[in-house]
């Protein structure tokens, strides 16, 4: 399970609205404003441009606590559709263990006739199998590497990588449908030929039904923690990071590379057929 911080700062709030309509999927549903699991490369990041928090993103959590209540009022007036759990924090992060709310949203959802599609770093969804089991849902996980040692750098309070992929496994065994983002695949540490081969060979191996594969991308906010990890624990790489983002030459050259390598990966381990996504 992802370790509970007990440094956040935590803050029960009221919502009017907890399911949006989103460019993923029909909507998104996020219980909670901000992410315990303080991912450096957060795209989430952007959300504290409309909820400001004197926290830093990772350190905070704003708690719907009446998500399910809200959601009820919603699912009234809304027609069915597809669902992403969630968009803009992990809806089974450590304080979802106490709060049970994405669960209780995810069952409302799929009372109502809508699919939920589940994306989660957090062996927590494991919990809800039984919720899921037999209705349209899909349950997901994102791994960005193999190395659990960079994993702890990179989302220092998520579940280790091999929690996710038993995740993957049980959700099989529930005889539900699965899927895995790799993403996004970190420059120069985990998108090499090998290291997208080894994530494809996990893949085809727990019969993965989807698999997305993403690029860094160089979204608001993001820079700024991912140039002070690359500072304190790959300094050499900074520089490099910042052309792969930054610039349009060689972004586009680096993203053709990676997208050469995912194809190659998957022919490898015959998974041509499952990559839906190929990095941007
Ligand atoms: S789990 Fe997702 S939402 Fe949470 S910090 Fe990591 S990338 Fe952001």
């Amino acid at each position: 399970m992802p370790e509970d911080k007990s440094d956040i700062v935590v803050r029960e709030v009221q919502c009017r609205t907890v399911l949006n309509r989103c460019s993923i999927d029909d909507y998104s549903l996020n219980c909670y404003t901000g992410c315990a699991h303080a991912c450096v490369y957060c795209y989430a990041r952007f959300m504290q441009r409309f909820h400001p928090h004197v926290e830093p993103w990772g350190a905070f959590v704003d708690v719907k606590v009446n998500a399910p209540e809200a959601l009820q009022k919603q699912v009234r007036k809304m027609p069915p559709g597809a669902v992403f759990v969630s968009s803009a924090c992990d809806g089974w992060q450590p304080l979802e263990a106490k709060w049970r709310l994405t669960r209780e949203c995810c069952r409302i959802l799929l009372e109502h006739g809508f699919q939920v599609n589940a994306l989660t770093k957090s062996a927590l969804i494991l919990r809800d199998l039984d919720i899921f089991e037999g209705h349209d849902a899909q349950v997901g996980v994102t791994v960005t590497t193999l190395d659990e040692r960079m994993c702890r750098l990179w989302e220092p309070h998520a579940s280790p990588v091999e929690a996710r992929f038993e995740v993957l496994r049980r959700a099989k065994e529930a005889g539900l449908e699965t899927s895995i983002m790799f993403g996004p695949l970190l420059p120069f540490l985990s998108d090499s030929l090998e290291s997208i081969s080894g994530l494809m060979e996990r893949a085809a191996a727990l019969e993965v039904d989807e698999i997305w594969v993403d690029a860094l991308n160089p979204r608001p906010k993001v820079w700024e923690s991912v140039a002070a990890l690359l500072e304190g624990q790959f300094p050499d790489l900074t520089e490099r990071y910042r052309r792969v983002l930054f610039s349009q030459v060689v972004r586009q050259a680096y993203v053709k590379g990676v997208q050469e390598r995912v194809a190659r990966a998957a022919k490898r381990h015959g998974l041509t057929d499952r990559v839906y996504g190929c990095a941007s």
